[in-house]
């Protein structure tokens, strides 16, 4: 199979229209990251979505709607506090996870009574639900556990001859996959960190949860429970205040014939003095927007990435760190 990477124009609506209708698999450019997008209602297609990424068969999908999308073809009623959300954050980067059941394949849900649905804002991303009308079914556009598409060429790399098509929207501003919200309860449950926090989103809805996964419970959103995002070279995490190990680490690399990357915010660039680096910035946003990107640029050439977490945390950063460290195997 050739796989087209097209910009979006009425020619390549009718494509995706005719792929997604025969039940097969498109990728599509988000404001997060590039989403592998099928009809959520067609049981085959959402299996090839498992099947293309090697996706545990557990991990459930998000449904993807145009903003005038009449919901209620989608979710068994809600909590009071979930249009002011809507409200404020869509389209964007929040997925919300609603009451719902056999509204689409049982598959999307892995067999649960809930669904989680997004309204990305990205205008490529609008014109294709739109152009399509149906419920997409849509995880990250990379094998599993790889680091997620923050480009068209990205979703290449990872399924060049599986897919059709994918539709290019630029590099994703965002850089991490959407805030998955839990509105199924009185008060809302962070369930994955992302660009929209949680003071962003108490401070519409009165209070905000973190779901924190108890010891042998079985995971609310089991997404969070796998090793995720990883580069294809090893990888090591160091404190922010354990540069010393870091640089020390990276000699050694170098001595044993290895090529090293120091991934750190700009501040230490005077510390890191001269050694290779891939910069992530200085505040969340941009580190955000360049974290997936520098993990996918450095694989290429590094044997190690040796991360320096940055010193920040809270809001945005609840989600860079909570990818960072998942990228580098969960151990500082
Ligand atoms: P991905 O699209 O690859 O970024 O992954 C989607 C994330 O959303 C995963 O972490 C899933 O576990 C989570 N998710 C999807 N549907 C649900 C749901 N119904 N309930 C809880 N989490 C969900
Ligand atoms: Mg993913």
């Amino acid at each position: 199979m050739e796989t087209e990477i097209r910009g979006f124009d009425a020619h390549t609506a009718r494509l995706a229209k005719k792929y997604i209708s025969a039940g097969d698999v498109v990728a599509f450019h988000t404001e997060t990251v590039y989403g592998l997008g099928a009809d959520a209602r067609n049981d085959d297609a959402v299996r090839k979505i498992f099947t293309l990424k090697g996706r545990p068969a557990d991990n459930p999908l998000i449904v993807h709607v145009h903003k005038d999308y009449d919901l209620s073809q989608l979710i068994d009623g809600e909590p009071s506090y979930a249009p002011a959300l809507r409200k404020a954050f869509l389209p964007g980067p929040l997925t919300i996870v609603y009451p719902s059941i056999d509204k689409v394949s049982r598959l999307v849900s892995c067999g649960g009574n809930t669904l989680a649905v997004r309204v990305p804002s990205s205008p490529i991303a609008q014109e294709f639900l739109r152009a399509v009308n149906v419920p997409i079914a849509a995880p990250s556009a990379n094998l599993s556990k790889h680091v997620s598409p923050v480009t068209a060429q990205h979703v290449y790399d990872d399924f060049q001859g599986k897919i059709p098509l994918i539709l290019d929207g630029g590099a994703c501003s965002g850089g991490i996959e959407s805030t998955v919200l839990d509105c199924t309860e009185e008060v809302p449950q962070i369930l994955r960190a992302g660009l929209v926090t949680r003071e962003m989103i108490a401070s519409v809805a009165g209070d905000c949860g973190v779901y924190q996964m108890a010891a042998g419970e079985k995971p609310k959103s089991p997404g969070i429970a796998y090793k995720h995002y990883s580069p294809r070279c090893k990888t090591a995490l160091f404190a922010p205040d354990c540069i010393a190990g870091a640089l020390n680490l990276y000699d050694e690399e170098e001595c044993s014939g290895g090529r090293a990357y120091i991934l750190c915010e700009s501040a230490l660039i005077s510390v890191i003095n001269g050694r290779r680096m891939l910069d992530l910035g200085a505040t969340g946003e941009e580190m955000a927007n360049r974290l997936y990107f520098l993990l996918r640029d450095g694989e290429r050439d590094a044997t190690l990435i040796i991360a320096i977490k940055p010193k920040e945390e809270g809001g945005v950063m609840d989600g860079v760190l909570n990818r960072l460290v998942r990228a580098c195997g969960g151990k500082v």
